[in-house]
């Protein structure tokens, strides 16, 4: 589903919430002014970074910072290493990253950068050179009251370290602040690597108390097994869940008696991919497009995007999707699913655990604090809920889906953002 444009989808959703807000607005001018402003970033930097590689020859590399909006705070969002990365992919990140911070009401705007590269192709030393140009490119952009960048798709906290290195150098003084995501020693917090998951379980905990669902022991499938899927996995696990399925890119296992999430993840680590655990430990195969379709009580895309697209968004049998990918759902496929009455608690409030914790990095670096992982969690827990609660309620008294209510709950507080700033 490569052809589909994320950044039409992003500004298709955005369309989707208009006639909802006019009713919070009075100034009914300021708020379409507003809208219009909405669908273009504020700032698009972009750079085509020359470097010389350990094996002598000179390569160049395009890269790109989207800040998309700032009115409710410094920009945020992070950095992806993807040979398919492009401007239009860039763009959406930041604007779904804009709507993702102000859902949970953090103070926060949004952003998202990316250099074109396959992380695997090139020597350690020159993804550090590399990491390190970019961050040098950027200097001038970023800074703890300006915009934070944070790890995202085959970027970790090492990158984070070497970017902060070449920020401080540059600025000649330390700056912690700057970058989130980083390894403890420097100022990473504790809970960060299954913030994403554990904060996708809370949001799905509260949406099984509040809608009544009354599932005794929930089936679940989940697509990826990486950060976000098995951290996820293994809470849900924990927490009673029946995980059915999991999948990699390879494809997956599935099993409905349930499988031992662990024991998975170790097997994965010994065989390289799920295909090949499948083979050497004689679990059930299953590709990830007939994963989709299983018949689940919960199914967890935590992949790539656009994954459920109009062609098999009638196949799904699952009455419940909880989104942790970014932008897993088209949005025809969602007015599909929609019709069959499947309720999807969507990414900009279902993913948004691992920026939280960024959010809880960036307050302790800025005081000079360490957290515990209790308190980390437990503050996690509030923001998490409370956020659903918020959509939740506003779903219920307007009579939207959750994806409609959580972006009308974070365009209504952007906009108010920028009308009290002036900028509309
Ligand atoms: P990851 O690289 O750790 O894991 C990705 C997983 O997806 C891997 O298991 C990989 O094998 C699998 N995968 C890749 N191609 C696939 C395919 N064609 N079919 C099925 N599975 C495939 O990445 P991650 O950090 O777990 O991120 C997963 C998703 O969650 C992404 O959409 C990311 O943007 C989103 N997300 C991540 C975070 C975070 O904190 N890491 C936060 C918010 C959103």
């Amino acid at each position: 589903m490569k052809d589909i444009n994320p950044f039409s989808n992003a500004k298709k959703q955005l369309d989707n919430v208009v006639y909802l807000l006019e009713k919070d607005f009075e100034d009914k001018k300021k708020l379409h002014k507003a809208i219009v402003k909405l669908k273009k970033p504020q700032n698009v930097l972009l750079k085509k970074i020359r470097l010389k590689l350990k094996n002598g020859k000179i390569k160049k590399f395009t890269s790109f910072r989207s800040q998309y909006n700032d009115a409710r705070g410094p920009f945020k969002g992070g950095i992806r290493f993807h040979p398919n990365v492009n401007l239009d992919e860039i763009k959406a990140l930041s604007f779904w990253m804009t709507i993702k911070t102000a859902v949970v009401n953090l103070p926060y705007g949004g952003a998202k950068g990316g250099i074109c590269i396959d992380p695997k192709t090139v020597s350690g030393k020159d993804l550090e050179r590399l990491s390190k140009a970019y961050s040098q490119f950027l200097s001038s952009h970023i800074g703890p009251w300006k915009d934070i960048p944070a790890p995202d798709v085959n970027t970790d906290g090492q990158i984070m370290a070497w970017m902060l290195e070449a920020y401080e150098k540059k600025k000649k003084h330390k700056s912690p602040a700057t970058f989130t995501g980083k390894p403890l020693v420097l100022g990473g917090s504790l809970g960060r690597e299954e913030a994403t998951g554990q904060g996708g379980y809370f949001v799905l905990r509260q949406y099984l108390k509040l809608a009544k669902k009354g599932l005794k022991k929930p089936t679940v499938a989940i697509q990826g097994f990486g950060n976000v899927g098995f951290w996820f996995a293994r809470i849900a696990f924990d927490n009673g869940m029946k995980i059915v399925a999991v999948s990699d890119a390879s494809g997956g296992v599935f099993d409905y008696k349930g499988l031992d999430v662990d024991k998975l993840k170790e097997e994965q680590k010994i065989f390289g991919d799920l295909k090949l655990v499948a083979k050497e430990k004689g679990y059930k195969f299953i590709e990830n497009k007939d994963l989709l379709s299983l018949d689940v009580d919960i199914l967890v895309p935590a992949a790539l995007e656009n994954v459920i697209h109009a062609q098999n968004a009638k196949s799904i049998k699952a009455k419940i999707i909880l989104e942790l990918a970014n932008g897993p759902v088209t949005p025809e496929a969602d007015i599909i699913l929609n019709a069959k009455k499947v309720e999807i608690i969507p990414d900009v409030l279902a993913n948004a655990g691992g920026v939280t914790v960024s959010y809880f990095e960036w307050v302790q670096n800025l005081h000079g604090y360490r957290w515990s992982r209790e308190e980390v969690n437990q503050k996690l827990l509030e923001i998490m809920t409370n956020a659903f609660k918020d959509v939740y309620g506003y779903s219920k008294s307007h009579k939207i889906d959750y994806r409609r209510s959580s972006f009308c709950l974070a365009v209504r507080r952007i906009v108010e953002a920028m009308i009290l700033r002036g900028r509309v």
